[in-house]
C-alpha cells in the first residue's frame, strides 16, 4: 500500500448528526473508525458558531427537538450532554397574529395523550367551534390510525392542503395551527408538502403508543450540544475524526464491491464498509459508481432563513422561549435570551434594562433565499411590530442573517418513495441521513435513527 493511501475498518462519511453518531455507535463496538468532513467544523446542518461583534453562540438556525426524539436523546445520553436538552413539561405552543391577537394550545397539566390534546383545542380563541369540530373528527380518525399501524400509503400523492380539505379541516383550522406545525416539521409550506409528512409528524408527536409532544431546546448553541462531546467520545473509543477531507469519488472493486474512497487532495482511504451519511445532493456531487445511482438522486432541498436580532431591551417575557407568528413572514421567534440564559451576558441598554438576543425563522424559504440581508432584517421587524405592537424598529442593536438553502429535504409528494431505507445500498456501502427512510420527516431524529439502522447492518 503506497503512502497516499490508509485503511480503516469502516469509513464514515460526514460529521453532522448521523455520521456522529454513527461514528460513537461503531467506534465504541471495537471498530476501527475514521470519519471525514470536508468542513473544518462538525455538525452538517446544525451547529453553532460566534462571530466578533455578536453576542452568541448563534445557530445556524433555530432547532425544536420533541420528547419524543428517542434515538437523539439515547445518543445525548451516550456522549453525556442529555442534560443541555431542556424538554418543556408539557405542550405549550403561544401564537401571536398579525393584528396582535393571541392564542395557545395548551393541554391541561397531568392530561397527556389524545384527551389532553381534545382539551387544549377546545380552549383555542381564535378557532369557531365549527373550526374544532373538524379539527377534533381530523385528530380522532388519525389516532384511529396511528393504532392501526400508521399512515395510508397513498397520502404520498397529494399536499397537506389537498389533504386537509378532503378530511373537512376549515381553512381557519389549517392556517392558525395545522400549517405553524407542518411548515416548522417540514420545511415547505402546506400547498407544496406531501400529506405523507404531517401524518408522520402527528402519529409521532400525538397518537402513536410512544408519542410524546412535549418541546425540547438546546441550552446552549448546537455545536456544544453534541458535535464536539460526540467528537471526543470517537476519538476516546480509539476512532479517527478527519476535517477538512472532501470525498470526490467512491471506489469499486472489480467484483463490483465498494472498496473505499478517494479525496480531493488525491488520497485513497480503504475500508470493509463505507457508511455515507451525507445528504443526497452532496452525495450526487461524488463520482459513484453505476450501482449507487438511483432515484434517490430525484430528491430536493428546501431552504430556512433566519434573522438573529440583539434588540436593547426585552420584547418576549422571560418565560416565553418562543412565540408562533401567524400570517406573516416569520413564522416563529424565539427568545435566545431566555433560551441560553446566564450563558449570555446581556449588556444593558439605553433604556436601562437588559437587552434581548431573539432570532426569527422563515421556513419553506425559497423567495427570501433570494433577499438581500437588509430586506430581510426589515421584514423581520415589520411582522415584530405588527405582532408585538409595542416592538419599536430603533431597539434593534445588531442583526445576523443566515441562509440555509439546503436546509431540509423538500418533502413534496413522491418524495417519500424516493428515500431510500437505512443500510446497504450496494455490497459494502451503506446509506443513513435524516433524508432516508425511517418512517419519520428529514429530521435530526431521523438522522439519528438512521444511523442506528444502518450501524444494525453493518454488523
Ligand atoms: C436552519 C435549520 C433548521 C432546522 N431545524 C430543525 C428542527 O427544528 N428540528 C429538527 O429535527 N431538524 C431541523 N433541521 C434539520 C436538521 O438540521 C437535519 O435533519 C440534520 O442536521 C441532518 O443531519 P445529517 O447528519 O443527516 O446530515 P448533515 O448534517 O448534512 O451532515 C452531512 C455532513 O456531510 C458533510 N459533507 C458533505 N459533502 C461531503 C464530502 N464530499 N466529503 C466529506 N464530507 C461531506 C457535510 O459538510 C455535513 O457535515 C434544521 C436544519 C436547518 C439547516
Amino acid at each position: 500500500m503506497d503512502s497516499n493511501t490508509a485503511t480503516a475498518d469502516i469509513l464514515i462519511l460526514g460529521g453532522g448528526f448521523s455520521g456522529l453518531s454513527a461514528g460513537v455507535t461503531l467506534a465504541r463496538r471495537g471498530a476501527k473508525v475514521v470519519l471525514l468532513e470536508k468542513k473544518t467544523h462538525l455538525g452538517g446542518r446544525a451547529f453553532s458558531f460566534h462571530e466578533p461583534g455578536y453576542e452568541g453562540p448563534i445557530d445556524n438556525g433555530q432547532h425544536l427537538f420533541l420528547a419524543c426524539y428517542r434515538e437523539t436523546r439515547k445518543f445525548l445520553r451516550a456522549i453525556g450532554t442529555e442534560d443541555r436538552l431542556e424538554i418543556s413539561d408539557r405542550l405549550h405552543l403561544e401564537f401571536v397574529d398579525g393584528s396582535g391577537n393571541r392564542d395557545r394550545l395548551r393541554p391541561p397539566a397531568g392530561l397527556p395523550g389524545r384527551l389532553g390534546l381534545g382539551f387544549g383545542i377546545a380552549a383555542l380563541r381564535g378557532l369557531s367551534l365549527r373550526d374544532k369540530w373538524g379539527l377534533a373528527r381530523f385528530f380522532h380518525r388519525r389516532s384511529r390510525a396511528a393504532l392501526d399501524g400508521g399512515f395510508a400509503p397513498n397520502l404520498d400523492s397529494m399536499t397537506i392542503a389537498e389533504w386537509l380539505r378532503k378530511e373537512g379541516v376549515s381553512l381557519r383550522a389549517r392556517e392558525r395551527l395545522l400549517d405553524p406545525i407542518a411548515l416548522a416539521a417540514l420545511n415547505e409550506k402546506s400547498e407544496i408538502a406531501s400529506a405523507t409528512g404531517l401524518s408522520q409528524v402527528l402519529s409521532r408527536a400525538f397518537f402513536a403508543p410512544d408519542s410524546d409532544p412535549r418541546v425540547g431546546i438546546s441550552r446552549v448553541g448546537l455545536s456544544d450540544l453534541y458535535a464536539d462531546a460526540a467528537e471526543r467520545a470517537i476519538l476516546e473509543a480509539g476512532g479517527i475524526v478527519r476535517r477538512s477531507e472532501r470525498i470526490s469519488a467512491v471506489e469499486e472493486g472489480p467484483d463490483g464491491r465498494i472498496i473505499g474512497v478517494r479525496t480531493v487532495g488525491g488520497f485513497s482511504w480503504r475500508a470493509r464498509s463505507v457508511l455515507s451519511c451525507l445528504a443526497p445532493w452532496d452525495l450526487a456531487k461524488i463520482d459513484l459508481p453505476k450501482s449507487l445511482q438511483g432515484a434517490w438522486r430525484g430528491l430536493r432541498p428546501a431552504p430556512i432563513v433566519s434573522v438573529s436580532l440583539w434588540l436593547d431591551r426585552p420584547l418576549l417575557r422571560e418565560e416565553q422561549a418562543f412565540v408562533g407568528l401567524l400570517g406573516t413572514e416569520i413564522q416563529w421567534v424565539f427568545n435566545k435570551s431566555a433560551i441560553l440564559g446566564s450563558r449570555l451576558n446581556s449588556k444593558a441598554g439605553p433604556a436601562g434594562s437588559a437587552g434581548q438576543y431573539l432570532s426569527t425563522v422563515i421556513s419553506g424559504a425559497h423567495r427570501e433565499l433570494l433577499c438581500k440581508p437588509d430586506a430581510l432584517v426589515e421584514a423581520a421587524c415589520r411582522d415584530l411590530a405588527r405582532c408585538f405592537p409595542a416592538f419599536r424598529r430603533e431597539w434593534v442593536r445588531n442583526a445576523k442573517v443566515v441562509k440555509e438553502p439546503f436546509a431540509t429535504l423538500s418533502g413534496v409528494p413522491g418524495a417519500e418513495a424516493l428515500r431510500p431505507v437505512p443500510g446497504e445500498l450496494a455490497p459494502g456501502f451503506f446509506v443513513a441521513g435524516d433524508w432516508t427512510r425511517t418512517g419519520l420527516p428529514a429530521t435530526i431524529e431521523s438522522a439519528v435513527l438512521s444511523a442506528a439502522m444502518a450501524c444494525k447492518r453493518i454488523g
